[in-house]
C-alpha cells in the first residue's frame, strides 16, 4: 500500500495544482511536501510519512482514485461517496461502478500518456475529473465538485450581460440624440429644446443605473458590524414621503401614513435608506392616477415592521417572487417610462435580508399590493 499511497499523493498535488489553480491546493502541498520528503528518505520514518499522506489523502473534499491496469487499487473517503462504495471495493474492476465517461478518461489517459479531463454530471452535481497516467500502467484520477463555482461564474456572467444591456441603452439614445441636436440647433430650435429634455432624462435614467449598481456593491461587501448604529425608521419614512410628494401631487396621489410610537432600528442607514425609498418609489410609480399609497410603522416581537399599501396596478402571482430577481420587470415598457432600473426590489430584499429581516408581498391585480417588510429592532447579522 506503501507506493500506491505516496504515488497517489505526488500524483494528486499536481493534479490540484493544475485543476484547483487556487490557493488551498498550493497549501495543501506545501504543507505535505515535507512529509513525503522524509518518507523518501529515512526508511524509519516512511510509515510516519504514509500515515499522514494517507490521512491527508482521506480528508481531502475531492474524490480521489488510483487504479492499476483498470482496477481500483485506492479509494479516498470522497470517492467512496461519490460512487457509494466501501473500501472492499478496491480490486475490482473501475468499469464496473463507474461511468462509462470515467472509465474512458482512464482508458484514453493510459493509451495518451497525458492529463485528460472531462466533466461529469452525477446526482444533479457537476464534477471536474481528471485523469492522469502514472509509469507504465497506473492512472490516478482526481473528481472536484464544481456545482457551486459553476452556478456563480454562471450568476455573474449573466449580471454582467444584463448591466451591460441597460447601460447601452442610455448611451445610445444620448449618442443618437447628440448627433441630430447639433443639425436642429441650426434649423429648429424649438426641437432643439426638446432633445436637450431627452439627453437630460437619459442620462438621469443612466445616473441612476449607475446608483443602484454602486448600491449593489456596496451590500455584496462584506458584513460590518461596525457600520451599524441606531437608525430611526419614523424619521426616514416621514422625509421620503415629504420627497415624493411632489410626484404624487402630480399624479394626484393620496400618500397616507400611520407611523406609531419610534421606530429605532440598529443597522446600515443606508441599508435602511434604499429599502424605504424604494418601496415608497414604486407604490407611486405603479399606483393609478388619483390612488392612495399607505405606509404604516409598527413594533412588535422585537421588530419592526413597514407595510406600504398601494393601489395600483398588483403584481400577478407567478411574478410576485420573481420580482426580486435583478432587471426582472413584470412591464418593461412602464418601468422604463418611469425611469426604472430593474433593481429596486433586488437592493430592498438584499438590505432586509443581511440585517435578520424579512420581506413579504401581497398582492390582488387590479386592486393593489402591499410590501411588507420586519426588520430586528436591536439589529441582527445574516445567518450563514
Ligand atoms: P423597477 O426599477 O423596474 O421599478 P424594481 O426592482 O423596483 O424595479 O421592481 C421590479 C418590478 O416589479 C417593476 O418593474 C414592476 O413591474 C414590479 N413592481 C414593483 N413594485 C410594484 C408595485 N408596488 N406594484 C406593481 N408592480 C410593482
Amino acid at each position: 500500500m506503501l507506493i500506491p499511497v505516496l504515488t497517489v499523493f505526488t500524483a494528486v498535488c499536481s493534479a490540484l495544482l493544475k485543476s484547483l489553480g487556487a490557493a488551498l491546493a498550493l497549501g495543501l502541498v506545501l504543507g505535505i511536501a515535507g512529509a513525503v520528503l522524509a518518507a523518501s528518505v529515512v526508511s524509519s520514518q516512511v510509515s510516519a510519512a504514509q500515515g499522514r499522506s494517507e490521512r491527508l489523502l482521506e480528508e481531502l473534499p475531492s474524490a480521489v482514485l488510483l487504479l492499476r491496469g483498470g482496477v481500483l487499487v485506492y479509494v479516498n473517503r470522497a470517492g467512496r461517496d461519490l460512487f457509494s462504495i466501501s473500501n472492499e471495493a478496491t480490486g475490482r474492476r473501475f468499469a464496473d461502478f463507474a461511468p462509462a465517461l470515467l472509465s474512458d478518461a482512464v482508458e484514453e489517459a493510459h493509451q495518451l500518456r497525458q492529463p485528460i479531463d472531462v466533466e461529469l454530471q452525477q446526482h444533479q452535481r457537476l464534477f471536474a475529473v481528471r485523469a492522469s497516467a502514472l509509469g507504465a500502467d497506473r492512472v490516478v484520477l482526481v473528481i472536484r465538485d464544481v456545482t457551486h463555482v459553476r452556478r456563480v461564474d454562471a450568476v455573474r456572467r449573466d449580471f454582467v450581460v444584463n448591466a451591460s444591456h441597460e447601460l447601452k441603452t442610455p448611451v445610445a439614445g444620448i449618442q443618437a440624440l447628440a448627433e441630430s441636436l447639433s443639425l436642429a440647433l441650426r434649423h429648429d430650435p424649438a426641437r432643439a429644446t426638446r432633445m436637450v429634455g431627452r439627453i437630460e432624462q437619459e442620462a438621469a435614467r443612466l445616473a441612476q443605473l449607475v446608483r443602484d449598481l454602486l448600491d449593489l456593491a456596496r451590500l455584496e461587501e462584506p458584513d460590518s458590524a461596525l457600520r451599524r448604529r441606531p437608525v430611526d425608521v419614523t424619521d426616514l419614512v416621514r422625509r421620503q414621503v415629504e420627497r415624493l410628494q411632489p410626484l404624487a401631487d402630480e399624479r394626484q396621489i393620496t400618500i397616507k401614513t400611520d407611523l406609531a410610537g419610534p421606530g429605532v432600528v440598529v443597522a446600515v442607514p443606508e441599508d435602511i435608506r434604499s429599502i424605504i425609498t424604494n418601496l415608497l418609489e414604486n407604490a407611486v410609480r405603479y399606483n393609478r392616477h388619483g390612488g392612495t399609497v399607505d405606509v404604516s410603522l409598527a413594533r412588535a416581537d422585537g421588530r419592526v415592521a413597514l407595510e406600504v399599501t398601494d393601489s395600483g396596478e398588483g403584481i400577478p402571482e407567478p411574478e410576485r417572487e420573481r420580482i426580486f430577481e435583478r432587471f426582472y420587470r413584470v412591464d418593461k415598457g412602464r418601468s422604463r417610462a418611469e425611469g426604472g432600473t430593474g433593481l429596486g426590489l433586488a437592493l430592498v430584499r438584499h438590505a432586509t435580508e443581511r440585517h435578520g429581516g424579512t420581506i413579504t408581498v401581497r398582492s390582488e391585480v387590479g386592486v393593489g399590493s402591499t410590501f411588507r417588510v420586519e426588520l430586528p429592532i436591536a439589529g441582527q447579522q445574516q445567518g450563514p
